[in-house]
């Protein structure tokens, strides 16, 4: 059997490996300390976050047949919230999911459906790969000067700008993935001591450097404790990426405020998340960048437009695409 690194297990590099098993010995290599990527939650003295992936929809058929399982085994469920959209602190459209087109999370928390998806992969986190290295076969240096040896393929699921820091300069998509950009967004985690009522569960907002409210504790199984997370623009993350961590959370806890009519500064908890590649740019559509030659490939969110359900296709293609040769 060929040997298959996968770099990354957010839902993109899961995916591959789940497909590709019965094909590849896979090993997945993620640098952060648990499987996931941007399916993400935080935990905070008694509070838990999702402060990455907020829910997601299923429009395709092969989608909804893959989420079904977690369905019934009660890892993915609807999210029936109260959905706004606010312009200034004006709420200016209502909905009610439990009506519309179901929203989806994990629980009881983003990140359990990559834990499940994981149970039976070889995956080895806290393991950042630098760069890779073809002898006979290739080897991927870490950044610790490790050396992970003698795999046929490579896949990277990195963001884009991350894969092309790790893969070689000659991948034949090298100059047609630089092209794709993705912003960033900070993540604004708030735990209350006492539940406070407000008009909605779930708000997008425009004009604002505040892209999007969530009562985090109204998904299901989020426990008893009254936790928010707030989502900045990525206009106002790019511009102040590295400034002062607590002037972000001043600012973004302001602006929170004077939309849910309630000082958000009393939060017992305020964490904040910077995300450098929270979402694509532009929603544009690629086929699976594969390098026959070089036996190097690269997936992810960023091929199919951003979101959870892209992350999926992109690596059900490139899968399809690698068994079809
Ligand atoms: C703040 C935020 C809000 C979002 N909201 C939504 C939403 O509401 N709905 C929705 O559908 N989508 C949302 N998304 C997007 C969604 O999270 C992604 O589309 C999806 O999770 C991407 O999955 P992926 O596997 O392609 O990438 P990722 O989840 O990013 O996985 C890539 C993995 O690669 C690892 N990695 C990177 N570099 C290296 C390296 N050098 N060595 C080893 N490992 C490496 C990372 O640690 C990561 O685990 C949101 C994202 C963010 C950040």
């Amino acid at each position: 059997m060929e040997k298959l690194a996968i770099i990354g297990s957010g839902l993109s590099g899961l995916t591959l490996a789940t497909l590709l098993k019965s094909k590849f010995e896979i090993t997945v290599f993620d640098k952060a300390r648990g499987v996931g990527g941007r399916l993400a939650a935080r935990r905070t003295g008694p509070f838990t976050f999702d402060h990455g992936a907020q829910y997601f929809t299923a429009r395709t058929e092969a989608f909804r047949d893959f989420i079904k399982p977690l369905i019934d085994l009660g890892v993915i469920k609807k999210w029936t919230a109260r959905h706004v959209e606010v312009d200034g602190a004006q709420i200016v459209k209502r909905s009610y999911w439990e009506s519309e087109e179901p929203r989806y999370v994990g629980v009881p928390n983003m990140n359990s459906i990559a834990k499940q998806m994981a149970q039976n992969i070889n995956v080895k986190t806290n393991i950042k790969i630098d760069s890779i290295l073809r002898k006979d076969y290739w080897q991927l240096e870490d950044e610790h000067g490790g050396i992970h040896k003698d795999f046929d393929w490579v896949i990277s699921t990195a963001p884009a700008p991350q894969t092309l820091q790790i893969l070689p300069k000659n991948f034949v998509h090298h100059a047609l993935i630089k092209r794709i950009e993705m912003r960033g967004c900070y993540s604004l985690m708030l735990g209350f001591s006492e539940i406070f009522p407000l008009e909605f569960e779930a708000a997008h907002v425009l004009n604002s450097d505040v892209s999007w409210i969530a009562v985090n504790s109204h998904k299901p199984q989020r426990g008893s404790l009254h936790t928010m997370v707030i989502h900045s623009s990525a206009e106002y993350a790019e511009k102040n990426m590295d400034i002062d961590r607590n002037i972000v959370i001043n600012h973004l806890c302001q602006e929170t405020s004077s939309i849910i009519q309630h000082d958000a500064t009393q939060a017992i908890r305020q964490v904040l998340h910077g995300w450098r590649y929270a979402n694509n740019a532009k929603r544009d559509i690629y086929k699976p960048f594969i390098d026959h030659d070089l036996k190097i490939a690269a997936c992810g969110d960023w091929c199919l437009g951003g979101r959870v359900e892209g992350a999926f296709t992109s690596a059900q293609n490139l899968a399809h695409a690698l068994e079809t040769g």
